[in-house]
């Protein structure tokens, strides 16, 4: 099969038919072997009643998922994900704003040119402008952590997947988001950008409000850490643990070398309690055994982690005779 479409819906009724019939038409006009996944985010509307309707029609083409509750994109898209069984796997939003016309330019690029990810650009929006702009600066910040400096727009619904990537990936909690730099993480750099057509909301009302680029900016963080610290946690907090430690002993060292000095040559001198860095290097101290011994924890998290070991291994040669 050419091509998985996944598509996570959370209350879209009013879309669901129209958003089929386009896709529909792109496939025949293109003569794709296909498939489109809705997974069903716990709507609470009648979208899953429409999917089935539309499934009725078509049964080939569509197969369909429902959460009992709404769990958020990241879990739609990943049961998606390991439903799909297509060579190509496309991903797009439920509410008609990004475009199927797109999709044969998509699979080109994954197919021909050889990306492992390919993410769609909505270089001209139409969105409010209280999201528009935070969402540049988003976007920046994301490009300058992630080290994937050609991607301007991460959170685009519409991307498409070689099928290896989105069976190597986990997209958990709000991480949908980042899901080119999850890609990275898991060794797919081959990442690819294409500036793709955006119409307004049609129907129905967004799903997301301002607190996204909250806990978008609290989700780059993880990522970042777990991406660089993840197996080994020591390097981080054992660095800056020591470092602080090692500050502050100088700090209160000092401290009381300059007091006996100064007792020792009869000079003016004040208690070591009564210097304010004999406080600042006691905080010192401890955060630095604080965040010291946070590493050691880390380490003993990793070290009973199943998964410490799991490893992508993309290929191995092995021509040894098997007696
Ligand atoms: N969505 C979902 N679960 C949620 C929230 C949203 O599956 O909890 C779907 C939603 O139905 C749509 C897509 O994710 O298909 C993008 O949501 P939305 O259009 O509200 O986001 P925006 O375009 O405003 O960024
Ligand atoms: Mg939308």
């Amino acid at each position: 099969m050419d091509i998985s479409v996944v598509i996570p819906l959370y209350n879209e009724e009013e879309s669901l038919p129209e958003l089929y019939a386009w896709i529909q038409r792109v496939m025949k006009a293109n003569g794709f072997s296909y498939e489109v996944i809705f997974v069903d985010d716990g709507s609470t509307d009648r979208s899953f009643d429409v999917i089935r309707k539309l499934a009725d029609d078509d049964p080939e083409h569509i197969r369909a998922a429902s959460f009992r509750r709404n769990y958020g994109k990241s879990p739609a898209l990943n049961t998606g994900f390991g439903m799909a069984r297509g060579n190509v796997v496309i991903t797009m939003d439920a509410d008609l704003q990004d475009s199927p016309d797109e999709i044969p330019e998509l699979y080109r690029m994954i197919t021909e040119d050889g990306y492992d990810l390919v993410s769609g650009y909505k270089k001209k929006r139409y969105d409010p402008l209280s999201k528009t702009i935070p969402t540049k600066l988003f976007n920046a910040t994301a490009r300058k952590v992630s080290g994937i400096r050609n991607l301007h727009d991460f959170n685009c619904g519409l991307k498409a997947y070689r099928r290896a990537v989105v069976k190597h990936i986990e997209v958990y909690g709000d991480m949908h988001r980042y899901i080119p730099y999850l890609a990275k993480l898991a060794g797919f750099s081959r990442i690819g950008e294409k500036v793709v057509h955006h119409q307004a909301r049609k129907y129905g009302k967004t799903k997301f409000g301002l607190d996204r680029f909250v806990n978008g900016y609290l989700d780059l963080m993880t990522l970042w850490f777990t991406g660089k610290f993840g197996r080994k946690p020591m390097h981080l907090f054992g660095l800056l643990g020591s470092f602080m430690f090692v500050l502050g002993f100088i700090a209160v060292a000092l401290v009381g070398i300059l007091k006996l000095y100064a007792m020792n040559h009869g000079q003016h001198y004040i208690l070591v309690t009564d210097s304010p860095y004999f406080y600042l290097s006691l905080v010192l101290m401890l955060l630095g055994s604080q965040l010291f011994l946070a590493g050691f924890i880390g380490e003993l998290v990793v070290r009973n982690s199943p998964k410490r070991n799991d490893y992508e291994i993309e290929e191995t040669i092995d021509l040894t005779s098997k007696d």
